[in-house]
């Protein structure tokens, strides 16, 4: 019965013709017209008929019907005032959907979920995202510390091998590490442009990230640990001892620097993109100390 569902190409030709909408690209407007591609979102997602979803960015719904259909409640945020007579009409059957007109970067999610939600319960994000601000979004969800199990989201496929990418690869970098501190980051499918309206200049692909319990790594101060870790890949090509020199000049000398880290057993030789996660919080932990210890 895939022609009843929004996510067609002809209903959505339909829809977008009745309300003469025109597609915003600075607001990441492709939409998804392909029912196996949610379905695919949908089982990876790992909702059940007990779950909560937040989506982000609901454009006509065809996302936002599949999540309606799979779980118990949907809360879905839309920056564009135009989608939302539209989705008053595409959800209309529908009377476990609320959409909530919101930046996500400005919302309060915690407020949201509080809302929206029973206590306790299962709360997966999922979503087909705005390209143009994939990182921040993602981010944003990371750091709020969220009740959430895990975030499945459409986004562009080199942004998500960026965020999957494993040491002594080329897509290995600070953000990987940002990631994959917070979260299991898997990479779980490619999608065609074809699958768009209008079809994105880029690759896409689906990235699965399960929220961890508790940071993989012990870090003294994530703050410094983070600025630490992205000082390493400053330059890619050079050694993390340039990099680390160049990051705590004047305060710290090559000589000391190189000490510090053979105190780790780390060659200031390597370059940033063949040190896991572990060896960064080390060299994070131990230089931490000892601008601690030299403050004092
Ligand atoms: N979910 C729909 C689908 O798959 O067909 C639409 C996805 S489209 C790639 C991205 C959607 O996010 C658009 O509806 C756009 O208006 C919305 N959007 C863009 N920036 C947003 C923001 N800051 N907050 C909330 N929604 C946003």
């Amino acid at each position: 019965m895939n022609h009843n569902f929004i996510a067609t190409p002809s209903y959505t030709k339909q829809i977008i013709k009745r309300y003469a909408f025109a597609f915003k690209k600075s607001l990441g407007q492709n939409f998804l017209i392909d029912v196996n591609i949610l379905e695919n979102i949908i089982r990876h997602s790992g909702i059940t008929k007990d779950s909560g979803v937040i989506e982000i960015g609901p454009g006509i719904g065809a996302l936002t019907e599949q999540l309606a259909i799979h779980a118990e409640r949907v809360m879905a945020l839309e920056i564009d005032q135009r989608l939302l007579p539209i989705l008053d009409e595409t959800l209309n059957e529908y009377n476990n959907v609320s959409i909530v007109h919101d930046d996500v970067l400005k919302a309060n999610l915690h407020e949201l979920i509080q809302s929206h939600f029973r206590p306790g319960q299962d709360i997966h994000i999922v979503a087909n995202l705005p390209y143009y601000i994939t990182t921040p979004i993602l981010m944003k969800l990371l750091h709020e510390n969220l009740p959430i199990e895990n975030i499945t989201v459409m986004i562009q496929k080199e942004v998500a091998d960026r965020m999957a990418a494993k040491p002594n690869t080329k897509s290995y970098g600070s953000l990987s590490l940002a990631i994959q501190y917070y979260t299991i980051a898997d990479v779980v499918m490619q999608v065609p442009k074809t699958v768009f309206m209008p079809q994105p200049n880029v690759e896409s692909s689906i990235l699965r990230l399960t929220m961890r319990e508790k940071a993989p790594v012990h870090v003294e101060d994530e703050e410094f640990f983070f600025s630490v870790m992205k000082a390493c890949f400053a330059q890619r090509r050079k050694t993390i001892l340039n990099n680390l020199t160049a990051f705590f000049k004047p305060t710290l000398q090559k000589g000391k620097i190189v000490q510090l880290l053979s105190e780790v057993d780390i060659d200031a030789t390597r370059r940033g993109e063949s040190l896991t996660m572990q060896e960064f919080a080390a060299i994070g932990n131990i230089f931490y100390s000892y601008v601690q210890d030299d403050k004092k």
